[in-house]
């Protein structure tokens, strides 16, 4: 059992593991190794010169990686609600189970349509359906959280990288019953 599964390793989903991971939660990304992000050339993303999307996630996920986040390549096609943890399927027939959720699925709303999560129009370019969240990131489903573009924030890989971690920092502050705060010192 994972304390925390995030779908979608773009970006969003790579920043909310490395914060979740690091803050001692058992994190599982599954991610089905599609994104677009791979495509980018970034010249605005804040602290970093220039840099490919596919060095950024490259980067993110050793990241991850290094604070214990397991990553494993999968297409998740359902959620389910299993006596108060969430059951995942993958489209490979494997299934994993994890205390909360955060989707971090990019434009594909699919997972989330099918999944029972509300959802609604985007706004962004080429952003068709997002999902449905409160200030904090909580989907219509306690326990399921959303970040990234899946949730409705500009298609720019700085906001949606701050966007998982903003989640995650909400999700952390929510288990640990006050606000979380992750600082190290020289
Ligand atoms: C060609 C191109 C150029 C760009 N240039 C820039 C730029 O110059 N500057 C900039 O700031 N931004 C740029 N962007 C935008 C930026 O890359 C994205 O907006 C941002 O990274 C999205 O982050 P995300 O993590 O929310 O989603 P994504 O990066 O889309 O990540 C979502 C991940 O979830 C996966 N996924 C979805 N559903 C499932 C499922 N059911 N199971 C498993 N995995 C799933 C997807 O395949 C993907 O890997 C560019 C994008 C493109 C395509």
């Amino acid at each position: 059992m994972y304390d925390i599964i995030i779908v979608g390793g773009g970006p969003a989903g790579q920043s909310a593991a490395l914060f979740t991971s690091k803050a001692g939660q058992k994190t599982l990304l599954l991610d089905n190794e599609k994104g677009l992000t791979q495509r980018a050339l970034l010249k605005n993303h804040y602290g970093a010169k220039e840099l490919s999307g596919k060095e950024l996630v490259s980067i993110g996920k050793e990241q991850a990686q290094s604070f214990g986040t397991k990553i494993q390549k999968a297409q998740v096609i359902s959620i389910e609600n299993n006596k108060g943890a969430f059951l995942l399927q993958t489209e490979d027939g494997e299934t994993f189970e994890g205390k909360q959720v955060i989707l971090a699925t990019g434009s594909n709303s699919k997972l989330a349509e099918n999944s029972g999560l509300k959802t609604m129009p985007g706004k962004e370019p080429y952003v068709k359906t997002i999902i449905e969240v409160d200030q904090d990131g909580h989907t219509n489903i306690p326990g399921i959280w959303a970040c990234g573009v899946a949730a409705g924030v500009s298609v720019h890989t700085i906001i949606t990288s701050g966007d998982g971690a903003r989640v995650a920092v909400n999700l952390l502050s929510e288990i640990k019953g006050e606000r979380f705060v992750d600082h190290d010192k020289l």
